[in-house]
């Protein structure tokens, strides 16, 4: 039996198409700027994104990385959520190897940031304090769309006090898809934006920052100290390459599929009378389930493996729908999931 895997969109696997694309890539050593599928999609992702140039990054977390230390100096300080993948999930990378500090705020529901509470940390010039000198970004945020409202307000917050401004753009095109925004509109005013191509876009790896010129040049530079310095790297972009051609538009199936998983379950845990598991409302590609009891999460995450459905197993768990999860699966999913919950 084929596995199903909701644990996240990163299990994705690349498509034959997608296999053939990269094997017919023509490469070379881009360290030397040799690599032409490299250097083509360098271009193409930055006219995407508005920017002038672009930096082909073997993850999210390295890219994010370059645009911190080439943008902040050691003892200058980055504003960012504390619940953002910059600050929480990538090792204190920018404050390990960039001296950078970061200054956290609480998330709020809809994933942005208080301004206000934001406004009070940014320092004065004084000896006593790191210089305050870039505000982070996260879209989508936990699935959750930034409103375009607060992305014009976080632009003036920035020019105000005269910060730079990055977009963690992890899901950036399933926040394109779900708005209908263009990606020009949602990556407009920020200095620096890190989109990923290894989650829901199905590449196997690869990241891009695209930013100004200079940063990127800089960019480069710290890539190439950190290792990230790849040689024949055209058979990465071209699999990014087939993605951006095939797999953006579809992103909207993993929504539609998203919202039909959340309504089939919500329905079988009230048909079910089962109250200890709530299902919230699906954003983008992810639907949240809150269960009261985390040892029954364990349990109907156990119950669900051992049928070939992998789910995390925190008590709350985060389900994804992604381009190997067809609307075919959805029942199957569900009257497994209840099935391990009422212990059947
Ligand atoms: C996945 C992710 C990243 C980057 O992760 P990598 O695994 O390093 O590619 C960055 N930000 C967010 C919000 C993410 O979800």
């Amino acid at each position: 039996m084929k596995t199903i895997d909701l644990r996240s969109d990163t299990v994705t696997l690349p498509s034959a198409a997608m296999r053939e694309y990269m094997a017919n890539a023509n490469v070379g050593d881009d360290v030397y700027g040799e690599d032409e599928t490299v250097n083509a999609l360098e271009a193409r992702v930055a006219r995407m994104l508005n920017k002038e140039s672009a930096l082909l990054c073997t993850s999210g977390t390295q890219s994010n990385l370059l645009a911190l230390l080439s943008q902040c100096q050691r003892g200058e300080e980055y504003l960012v959520g504390e619940e953002y993948h910059t600050y929480r999930y990538e090792a204190g990378g920018a404050a390990v190897l960039g001296g950078i500090v970061p200054q956290t705020v609480a998330v709020q529901a809809d994933g942005t940031l208080d301004l206000e509470v934001l406004a009070k940390k940014v320092k004065p010039n004084d000896p006593h304090f790191p210089v305050t000198r870039l505000l982070a970004l996260e879209n989508t945020h936990t699935g959750k769309v930034m409103p375009t409202k607060f992305l014009d307000a976080a632009r003036d917050f920035t020019q105000h006090h005269g910060l730079k401004l990055h977009l963690d753009g992890a899901r950036l095109f399933n926040a394109h898809i779900a708005s209908g925004a263009s990606l020009e509109t949602l990556t407009d005013g920020f200095d620096s934006v890190s989109v990923c191509f290894s989650k829901g876009l199905g590449a196997p790896i690869g990241s891009v920052l695209a930013a100004d010129r200079e940063t990127i040049a800089k960019a480069r530079r710290w890539r190439k100290m950190l290792g990230g310095g790849m040689r024949q790297a055209g058979f990465v972009a071209a699999a990014i390459d087939y993605a951006i051609d095939h797999h953006i538009q579809r992103l909207q199936v993993d929504h539609d599929n998203a919202v039909l998983l959340a309504t089939k379950l919500k329905a079988q845990l009230v048909a079910h009378g089962i109250e200890q598991v709530q299902v919230e409302p699906a954003v983008t590609n992810m639907v949240y389930v809150q269960f009261t009891d985390p040892v029954l999460a364990q349990k109907t995450a156990a119950h669900c493996r051992q049928k070939g459905i992998m789910l995390s197993s925190a008590a709350r768990m985060r389900l994804v729908t992604h381009l190997n999860v067809t609307s075919a699966y959805i029942d199957l999913i569900v009257e497994e999931f209840i099935r391990g919950i009422i212990g059947d």
